[in-house]
């Protein structure tokens, strides 16, 4: 019987509102398993936090966090909400959770559900490919350093290391090897996304991927300018499989890709490290529809499909992956039927309309 203890963020804005859908969806699928349990303990961190206390991540809420088995995490931030040099508190909060838990891999699902529309008129074959961002150097690691001299110069620094890039690099292989390849042809292949020809650290990042691709003979690789693949995702989106890059490029082709597959309510993700998972939706607090119950749980509950699938693969626990799977076929369910569509997809499905429904495409799986 495997127990899995969960530190519980909701965090900030529309955070507590998908978070409790997710968690009605996660008590709905342990259900289905006799060998599986969770325990879900909820801590206070984010802006409103920090409004109160003037700390938005306290000591004591990252060593839980490291305590636990997984952390779930809705989202983080007040645009009311600042500190004394008129910053928000959530990069302050991510980059330290990063950097407390050693989450140096981030992944992005692209991913077109049967039911949702995407905007491009460009995805016959689909859409399906994985982002892998590199998520603890690049031009992050400039984070809280940076210089600036006077009124007329600024400079922050990318970091590229052999170490960081290996391990980013490596994820997108192994990760390759349990999908089933690109939707255009089924070809596994991983891309890497640089700017090699322009800067020398974007040249090690490349050649590093490359020394990795040879350690994976079975899966096929190739590199591609950030630049190009901007426009590649938009015009040939089935063309890609796992595509892997540094840290400030995962940031932005990853809102590009969310763009393309419903928005930002459908993209969820999972920070990993070699010891501790961070799993969040994609998406911000929302304040502008926070509190309406309206938002989109989809992103949440899918990165807890995902939290699943990673507690299966760490522990060899068959159960927490077909948990995972379970999620995400409800979920496919859900859209089919229409009955998960929000206003952001076009529906009028309210947030605990999507948990109920969500639960009961379990339900009916099971019977
Ligand atoms: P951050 O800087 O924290 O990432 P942001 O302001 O850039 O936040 P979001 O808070 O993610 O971005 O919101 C961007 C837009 O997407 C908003 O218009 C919001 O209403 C919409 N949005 C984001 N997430 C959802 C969701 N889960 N359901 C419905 N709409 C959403």
């Amino acid at each position: 019987m495997s127990n899995y203890r969960i530190a519980v963020l909701p965090g900030d804005g529309i955070g507590p509102e998908v978070m409790a859908a997710t968690v009605q969806v996660i008590e709905a699928v342990v259900e289905l398993f006799d060998g599986l349990s969770v325990e879900l303990t909820s801590y206070a961190a984010g802006a409103a936090h920090y409004r109160e206390t003037g700390v938005a991540l306290p000591d004591s809420v990252l060593q839980s966090c490291r305590e636990a088995d997984a952390v779930l995490l809705a989202a983080i931030g007040l645009p009311d909400v600042r500190k004394p040099d008129g910053t928000e508190v959530q990069p302050d909060m991510m980059v330290g959770l990063r950097r407390g838990l050693n989450l140096h891999s981030a992944v992005r699902p692209c991913k077109l559900y049967p039911g949702i529309k995407s905007c491009l008129n460009t995805a016959d074959d689909g859409i399906d490919f994985v982002i892998l961002r590199e998520n603890l150097e690049g031009l992050f690691a400039s984070y809280g350093g940076g210089c600036r001299v006077g009124d007329s110069v600024a400079t922050d620094t990318i970091v590229i290391t052999r170490e960081g890039t290996r391990k980013v690099c490596e994820y997108a292989f192994r990760l390759a090897e349990r999908r089933k390849g690109r939707p255009s042809d089924g070809r596994r292949i991983v891309t890497c996304v640089d700017k090699a020809n322009i800067f020398r650290s974007m040249a090690f990042f490349r050649e590093v991927f490359f020394d990795v691709a040879a350690e994976h003979p079975d899966i096929a690789a190739e590199a591609t300018y950030v630049d190009a693949m901007s426009l590649y995702m938009v015009q040939n989106p089935s063309a890609y499989d796992v595509l892997v890059m540094e840290n400030q490029f995962g940031d932005i082709l990853s809102d590009l890709g969310a763009g393309i597959v419903g928005g930002l309510g459908m993209a969820p993700s999972a920070e990993v490290g070699d010891e501790h998972g961070l799993f969040q939706p994609s998406h911000g607090t929302a304040p502008q529809i926070a509190g309406k119950g309206i938002a989109n749980p989809l992103a949440m509950i899918l990165s807890a499909a995902m939290m699943f699938d990673w507690l299966g693969e760490k522990h060899g626990d068959s159960d927490a992956t077909a948990a995972g799977e379970q999620i995400e076929q409800a979920v496919c369910r859900g859209l089919a039927s229409g009955e998960t569509l929000t206003g952001d997809l076009g529906g009028s499905a309210s947030t605990s309309a999507v948990a109920d429904a969500v639960v009961s495409a379990l339900e009916s799986k099971a019977a």
